[in-house]
């Protein structure tokens, strides 16, 4: 007989706590979850798949213009927002079902409702229950931030985005990040006026800055208007519904709706996590090591509760290892190196490794490739929009260490290329490779 309830508490039911879970209970443990909204968290629910959903469905905006030159005729076509929302809500029920049927093929038992840490072993249900588990992992991932202004709550956040009754005739997105970039070109697709409203002088800063300024101008040249150094002073409704808001120095703009897109904090607030003598950093986060072990040694975390790295895959990755660590007497850590990352803008962005500046900063010769180049499609289409891939190579070994692009599809191209740039290929290695032809990946094997 076991001292505890079960082996392990989960709190939290998003990619990295149903992971752990699953793979806790193929090692045999007693597993139990509690989720307080629904089975799938961020990414399933209102992140990573409704998100590629609405950008699958707002390019057929573009393609349809496109199509024209190749042959179709397209007069009559039209969009209906409430079809491609009701759809997608539809298909994020179907992989919440699916996600529900992991805990019961695997014998995992789960509460809906939400679970506090009461102690080292213990924690409390909404509902009054006290639950004892050997081990209790926190995987409660993060919350989009609010400014703190006057007039904030007139905003939504990426929370509430997939359920607007209505498309906006006009849409102001504050941010200049991930969700910012890619919810400007979803609305943009979908012909609602965007103007993107930054409080820096720069987007996307962990990316290579060349090709956010490909990114800028595109967005411009689609009719994003984009104000950078624009201080969020307040917001206010005004008579006719439409929000007032106020950038100081950077002039007034009005809009029908305001989306909020800063960034999201870790989900750490009143989870008895500060009681039971978890340690937390300035911004909430979770401090773990390496092992996801939090100050408690009873209690691990995994996700972007932790703020590393807020990626899917990733969490899914601190969860599996977590797992196999402390119940399948295989301990090993996440490699956090060469993560390949894509912003799913119009057109998209991707890369993996060092941009051309931490090349600059950290390695003593630096060659930089480039490929600026119009795809097939888009020169028979009549778009003049080019693409750019930019390949950073230490100048020393002949390594290529960082890879960037900017264009049609270039997530999909990126992830294969990725595991060249992990492995530690050479340039030679790229050049060594004949070009599948015709077209755009070939652009990574003919840079000169
Ligand atoms: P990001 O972390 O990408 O960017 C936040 C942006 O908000 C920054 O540009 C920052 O500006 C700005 N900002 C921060 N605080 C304020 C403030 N008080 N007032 C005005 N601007 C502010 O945030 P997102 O919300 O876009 O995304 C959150 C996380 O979710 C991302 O970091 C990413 O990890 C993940 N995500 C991943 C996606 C993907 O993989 N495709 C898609 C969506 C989200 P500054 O640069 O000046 O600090």
């Amino acid at each position: 007989m076991s001292d505890y309830d079960f082996d392990l508490f989960v709190i939290g039911a998003g990619s990295g706590g149903v992971r752990a879970a699953r793979i806790a209970a193929s090692h045999g443990a007693t597993v139990a979850v509690a989720e307080e909204y629904r089975v799938g968290g961020t990414c399933v629910i209102r992140g990573c798949v409704p998100k590629k959903l609405l950008v699958y469905g707002s390019h057929f905006a573009e393609d349809l213009a496109d199509a024209k030159r190749f042959g179709w005729n397209t007069d009559g076509a039209h969009f209906d927002w409430s079809t491609l929302r009701d759809n997608v809500a539809a298909e994020v029920d179907r992989l919440e079902g699916l996600y529900g049927e992991i805990f019961v093929s695997n014998g995992v038992e789960i509460f809906h409702e939400r679970a506090v840490v009461t102690g080292p072993n213990n924690v409390r249900l909404a509902n009054g229950r006290d639950i004892s588990a050997r081990y209790i992992l926190i995987a409660t991932g993060a919350w989009p931030s609010i400014p703190d202004v006057p007039g904030a709550d007139l905003g939504i956040t990426s929370n509430e985005v997939f359920h607007l009754p209505e498309l906006p005739k006009r849409a102001v997105i504050a941010g200049a990040g991930y969700i910012a970039n890619e919810f400007a070109g979803i609305f943009n697709e979908l012909g609602v006026d965007v103007t993107l409203v930054t409080r820096g002088d720069k987007m996307l800063r962990s990316y290579d800055q060349e090709i956010v300024e490909k990114l800028i101008g595109i967005s411009r040249e689609k009719g994003i208007d984009i104000r950078m150094n624009f201080p969020f002073k307040s917001a206010v409704k005004q008579g006719d519904g439409s929000i007032l808001i106020d950038g100081g120095d950077a002039g007034m703009v009005e809009t029908d709706l305001l989306m909020w897109a800063i960034g999201r904090s870790p989900n750490s607030n009143n989870l008895g996590l500060e009681t039971a003598g978890v340690a937390l950093d300035n911004n909430g986060a979770v401090i773990v090591g390496s092992d996801n072990r939090t100050s408690v040694p009873s209690i691990y975390a995994v996700g972007d509760v932790t703020n590393r790295v807020q990626l899917t895959p990733v969490a899914i990755r601190e969860g599996h290892a977590f797992a196999d660590s402390v119940f399948g007497n295989a301990p090993r850590t996440i490699d956090y190196n060469c993560i390949p990352t894509a912003v799913f803008s119009n057109p998209p962005i991707a890369s993996v490794g060092m941009t051309e500046e931490q090349a600059n900063a950290t390695l003593s010769q630096v060659k930089v490739y480039r490929s600026d180049f119009r795809a097939m499609k888009n020169v028979l289409a009549g778009r003049n929009e080019r693409a750019l891939y930019k390949m950073i190579v230490d100048g020393s070994t002949d390594k290529v260490v960082g890879l960037h692009l900017i264009g049609p599809e270039s997530g999909e191209i990126l992830q294969a290329a990725a595991i060249a740039v992990k492995a530690g290929l050479t340039k030679q290695a790229f050049d060594d490779t004949v070009a599948l032809h015709p077209s755009m990946s070939e652009e990574l094997v003919l840079m000169k």
